[in-house]
C-alpha cells in the first residue's frame, strides 16, 4: 500500500487548533486581553459590536511589536514568552502556547496596528483566514491594537452555533470581569455597540470588585489573608447572608490567572458549612499565589484548569483561612434558617400590635355529657345545633375570628353532603374558625369532606403573584412612599436591565426619582416590601432574568411577578396569627388558580374523612 499519511497545511492545522482555543467571541476576548496584560499595558480598551460576532477590538498601551514580530506573531507556536521546556515551569505570563493569534486569524478577518517605544513608526497588517493580505507602515501610538472581524466567517456551522447576542455578551462580560479582577492596577474600558459598559480606573483589588459589581458589594466583603510557605492567600469572601443561588460571584485566581477548580471551590463551601443554606453558594474573590513550579497550567488549551502539586494541603489551608476570616469578622456563627429575618412580620399584619391570646375555660363543658344526635349523621360527636357546650373549647379563638361570627354557622364533617364532588367544595369550604398553623409551615383548615393542609409559603406566593400580575396588566400601581430617597448602587449592565423593565417595575409600585449609570434613587416601593429588602429583591430580579427563567420564554412581566411573589411571600418558619391565617386562606381561594404556586408546585394536600377513617381501621 502506498504511503497515505501527510502533514496538514498550516492553515488547516490552525483551523483545527482554533476549534480548541476559540469556542465563541468570549474566547477571543480572553486571549486578546491576556496578550495586552502580558505586554505590560497600563490601560486596555475593549470594543465589541454585536456581542463580538462582528467586531472584537482590543487596544493596549503595552510594549508593542517590531515589524518582524508583528508578522511572526500570527505563526503557529510563535511566542515571545517561553524559550524552552524548562520555562514552562516558571511561567509568569498568561500566554505561552503561541497559538492564540494564529488560531484567531484562521477563522476571522484580523487587522493589527502596533508600535514599540523605540520605533519611529509602527506596522499595520491584515490577515484573513490565515491568508496574509498586506503589511504597511503606519503612524500609531506605542502599543497594540488588534481587531477581529466576522468571527467564524469561514466555518458556518460554528457561526450558526453561536447563541443570541444577549448570551454571547454575557460570556464576553464574564471574561472581561475575570481579567479585570485579576489586574486591578490596569485601567479597563469596555464599549459595546458604541456605548460604554464599564470604565474601571486603576485601583486596589477591593475597589475593582466594587467597581465591577456595584457599590453595594462593599458591605458584603470580608477580607481574607494568609501567608504560608506553600501559598499566599488573599482576597475577599462574601458574608454568608449574601450567599446566592447562582454561581456568579465565584472567582479563583492562581498567580493572577482565573482558574476553575471544583476541588478548591469545595474547600470554600466547606468553610461556610452551617452558615449558609445548602442550595446557596458563597461568593468569593480569592487570589492564590504559589510557586509557578508547583503547578501545571498546560493541561487545557484555554488554560482555565490547572494541576497543583499538593492539592490536599491547599484545600486544608484554604478552608481554615476562610473559617478564620469568617470568625475574625464576627460573622454570625449560628443562623436560624427556620426564621427568615427579613420576613418575620406575619402576613397582612405588619403594623398591628401584638395581642395576647385570651384563654378562657368553660367550666360547664363536659365532653361526656350525652346529647341527642339531631343531625342524623352516623358519627356526629358534636351536633351543630347544640354548639353551646363545646363553644368553650374555642373561646380563645373566638375573639380572633370576630365577635359577630355565628359559631353555629360552622359546618362540621358530619354535615358533609355525601357524594358531592370534592373539588367543588374547596372554594366554598367553611374554614371559618378552624384554621391553625402546624410547624410554622402549614395552615390546616377543614372543608366539608375533610382537611386541607396548605403550604403557607406557596399559598402566599400564589396570592401575591396574581396580585402583581393584575397590577401590571391593569397598570394600577399602589406605592409606598419612602421618607427619604433610597440610593442603591448597581453595576452598569444591571442598571441597563432595570431601565429596560422600568415600566413594569413602576406598575408594581416602584417609583424611581433618578437613574444614573450606576445608581438608582428610589422614592416609592411596592406596599408589601420593606425598605431593607429592596436591594435583595432587585438583585434577585436581575439574576432570575439572567438565569433560570430565561430559557422558558416567560414574559418580562411574568418574571417580575414571579420574582416579587417569591421574594415577598411569607416564608416557612414564620408564625401566623389566626387572623393572618384566615386572610391567607381566603385570599388563596379567591385566586384564579389556587391549586398550584406560580412555580407549579402543589399548594395544598387534602385528607378526606375517608382517608382518616381508614387510618383508624
Ligand atoms: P502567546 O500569548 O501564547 O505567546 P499569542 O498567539 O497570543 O501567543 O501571541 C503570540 C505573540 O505575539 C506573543 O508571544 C507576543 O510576543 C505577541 N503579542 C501578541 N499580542 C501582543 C500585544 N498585545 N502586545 C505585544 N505583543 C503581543
Ligand atoms: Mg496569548
Amino acid at each position: 500500500m502506498a504511503d497515505i499519511i501527510q502533514l496538514l497545511p498550516d492553515h488547516v492545522a490552525n483551523q483545527i487548533a482554533a476549534g480548541e482555543v476559540v469556542q465563541r467571541p468570549a474566547s477571543v476576548v480572553k486571549e486578546l486581553l491576556e496578550n495586552a496584560i502580558d505586554a505590560g499595558a497600563t490601560s486596555v480598551k475593549l470594543i465589541i459590536k454585536e456581542a463580538g460576532k462582528t467586531l472584537i477590538q482590543v487596544v493596549d498601551d503595552g510594549i508593542g511589536m517590531s515589524t518582524t514580530d508583528a508578522r511572526l506573531s500570527f505563526e503557529r507556536h510563535a511566542t515571545s514568552k517561553i524559550k524552552d521546556a524548562k520555562d514552562l515551569f516558571q511561567l509568569q505570563t498568561k500566554g505561552f502556547r503561541g497559538e492564540a493569534l494564529a488560531s484567531i486569524a484562521a477563522i476571522s478577518h484580523v487587522e493589527m496596528q502596533t508600535k514599540t517605544e523605540q520605533d519611529e513608526v509602527g506596522t499595520h497588517l491584515k490577515i484573513e483566514g490565515s491568508k496574509f493580505i498586506f503589511q504597511e507602515v503606519v503612524a500609531t501610538p506605542k502599543g497594540t491594537s488588534i481587531s477581529v472581524k466576522n468571527l467564524f466567517y469561514n466555518i458556518p456551522a460554528r457561526r450558526n452555533f453561536l447563541k443570541s447576542n444577549q448570551v454571547e455578551l454575557r460570556h464576553v462580560t464574564d471574561e472581561f470581569h475575570r481579567v479585570a479582577l485579576a489586574h486591578p492596577k490596569v485601567q479597563f474600558v469596555f464599549y459595546t455597540n458604541g456605548s460604554e459598559l464599564f470604565n474601571l480606573p486603576s485601583s486596589n483589588s477591593k475597589q475593582r470588585i466594587v467597581n465591577i459589581l456595584g457599590s453595594r458589594t462593599q458591605e458584603k466583603l470580608v477580607p481574607v489573608h494568609e501567608e504560608t510557605e506553600v501559598v499566599k492567600i488573599s482576597g475577599f469572601i462574601c458574608k454568608p447572608e449574601f450567599a446566592k443561588k447562582s454561581r456568579k460571584e465565584q472567582f479563583f485566581f492562581v498567580n493572577n490567572r482565573f482558574i476553575k477548580s471544583p476541588y478548591l471551590h469545595h474547600a470554600v463551601v466547606a468553610a461556610f458549612e452551617g452558615l449558609i443554606k445548602s442550595d446557596t453558594y458563597p461568593g468569593y474573590f480569592l487570589f492564590l499565589e504559589v510557586d509557578p513550579a508547583s503547578i501545571d497550567i498546560n493541561i487545557h488549551p484555554t488554560k482555565t484548569e490547572i494541576k497543583f502539586d499538593d492539592e490536599h494541603t491547599l484545600y486544608a489551608l484554604l478552608r481554615s483561612t476562610i473559617k478564620h476570616s469568617l470568625g475574625q469578622f464576627s460573622v454570625t456563627p449560628i443562623l436560624d434558617f427556620e426564621q427568615d429575618q427579613n420576613l418575620e412580620t406575619p402576613y397582612a399584619y405588619k403594623d398591628k400590635q401584638a395581642v395576647l391570646p385570651k384563654v378562657t375555660v368553660d367550666t360547664a363543658f363536659n365532653p361526656f355529657k350525652e346529647k341527642p344526635n339531631t343531625s342524623g349523621g352516623k358519627s356526629s360527636y358534636i351536633p351543630k345545633n347544640n354548639a353551646g357546650s363545646w363553644e368553650g373549647l374555642y373561646v380563645g379563638l373566638e375573639s380572633q375570628v370576630g365577635k359577630n361570627e355565628d359559631l353555629n354557622s360552622i359546618s362540621f364533617e358530619s354535615d358533609a353532603i355525601t357524594g358531592s364532588i370534592f373539588e367543588d367544595e374547596e372554594k366554598q369550604a367553611d374554614y371559618g374558625s378552624t384554621t391553625f398553623q402546624f410547624k410554622r409551615k402549614y395552615i390546616v383548615t377543614t372543608i366539608k369532606s375533610g382537611m386541607l393542609i396548605i403550604d403557607q409559603n406557596r399559598a402566599h406566593q400564589r396570592v401575591l403573584y396574581e396580585k402583581f400580575l393584575r397590577n401590571i396588566t391593569i397598570n394600577e400601581s399602589i406605592s409606598q412612599q419612602l421618607l427619604f430617597p433610597l440610593k442603591l448602587g448597581f453595576s452598569e449592565p444591571d442598571i441597563a436591565f432595570i431601565v429596560e423593565i422600568r415600566e413594569s417595575l413602576e406598575t408594581v409600585g416602584f417609583v424611581f426619582e433618578k437613574i444614573t449609570k450606576d445608581t438608582l434613587e428610589i422614592v416609592g416601593i411596592p406596599p408589601l416590601l420593606s425598605e431593607s429588602e429592596v436591594g435583595t429583591v432587585l438583585d434577585q430580579l436581575i439574576s432570575n432574568h439572567q438565569e433560570e427563567y430565561q430559557i422558558d420564554g416567560f414574559s418580562q412581566n411574568d418574571i417580575l411577578a414571579k420574582t416579587l411573589s417569591k421574594s415577598l411571600a411569607v416564608k416557612t418558619g414564620v408564625v401566623l396569627d389566626s387572623a393572618s391565617q384566615l386572610a391567607l386562606v381566603n385570599d388563596l381561594f379567591a385566586c384564579k388558580e389556587w391549586q398550584v404556586s406560580p412555580f407549579q408546585k402543589s399548594i395544598y394536600i387534602t385528607l378526606t374523612e375517608n382517608n382518616i377513617d381508614k387510618k383508624f381501621n
